[in-house]
């Protein structure tokens, strides 16, 4: 059904692809890979091969030993820790890989490096990453209404900076705990990926998901760990960023109110804000993002994880 026309999309997506295509048949033929919408979001890799479609997130398992000190993966120039098992058992390692929502689609490797006490040693994995299609808006508005003034533009790159900053930090402890929820019940816009092009200009992608909800309703965390930033920015309006360490941010942004001071702790499920309009926002709604180690995820990819099983292992 849908399989065949995502391999269509592939086609007619252009000459480049048409290698990654006959991957892509390949591999379909020879392993029981993930590689069509709404397919399960289990851990992949048993055939030391993952897929995913650009903006997913993976959850990526390697066998290590019981000696390792250290994991630690790279992808696409983008550093992946690796932590034990949920499960307890000391002979694997797991870690959440995030697929860039503008990742180039085709085959790339994610190499891991193992050390133990006195060794290291490298694996290499395959990591097919798919197209996704995303919706593109085509706007036509009064050009006062789109350019900022100088005071504007600088206050803009000025919190931009701020926020890359911050999201460069990286917490070496896993504060996250089971599952991700979602902050707020509404009704999803379908606006991840989402490119505007205003009066024929194309602006950069849209990097979260847009949910809709009355004015006021109460934003809880996805998941435990710290207020990190809460901000009253430009395009953003009042907003927090919770680092869920590890190098994985979730943002709460357009908030009408922010509940919770910067460096607070945060639990699944505590109330840190509430819905509102504020920053460039044309109605009250949460505007909710996911940063896996740099890379700019789906949320609801994140929730679809099956967490459950990863529960702090007390010692
Ligand atoms: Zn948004």
């Amino acid at each position: 059904m849908n399989s065949t026309r995502h391999l269509q999309t592939l086609i007619v997506g252009g000459r480049p692809y048409v290698r990654a295509m006959m991957a892509v048949i390949l591999l379909a033929s020879v392993f029981p890979v993930d590689l069509f919408p709404n397919a399960p979001h289990e851990i992949q890799g048993a055939d030391g091969q993952y897929s995913g479609k650009q903006g997913q997130v993976l959850l990526v398992q390697v066998r290590t030993g019981s000696r390792a000190t250290d994991v630690t993966g790279r992808f696409l120039g983008r550093t992946i820790p690796f932590f034990t098992a949920p499960d307890g058992r000391s002979d694997r390692v797991i870690g959440l890989l995030g697929i860039d929502m503008q990742d180039k689609p085709g085959m790339h490797e994610l190499t891991v490096e193992v050390h133990e006490r006195n060794a290291a040693r490298r694996l290499s994995y395959s990591v097919l990453v798919l197209k996704e299609k995303y919706p593109i808006q085509h706007l036509t508005l009064p050009s006062e209404k789109v350019d900022l003034d100088d005071e504007n533009l600088v206050r803009a790159k000025t919190e931009q900076e701020r926020v890359k900053t911050v999201l460069q930090g990286v917490s070496r402890e896993r504060l996250w705990d089971g599952p991700f929820v979602e902050p707020v019940q509404g009704e999803t816009a379908g606006a991840f990926g989402r490119t505007r092009v205003i009066n024929g200009q194309a602006r950069s992608p849209h990097n979260g998901e847009d949910i809709s909800a009355p004015l006021g309703t109460t934003v809880v965390a996805m998941n435990n760990g710290i207020a990190q930033l809460t901000v009253d920015h430009f395009f953003s309006g009042k907003g927090v960023f919770v680092d869920h360490g590890l190098g994985l941010y979730s943002m709460y942004f357009h908030l009408s109110e922010v509940l919770v001071q910067d460096g607070e702790m945060v639990k699944q499920g505590q109330a840190i804000g509430k819905v509102g309009a504020t920053g460039r926002a044309t109605g009250p709604h949460l505007h909710l993002g996911v940063r896996i180690n740099g890379a700019r995820v789906n949320p609801y990819s994140l929730m679809k994880l099956s967490l459950d099983g990863a529960r702090q292992v007390s010692r």
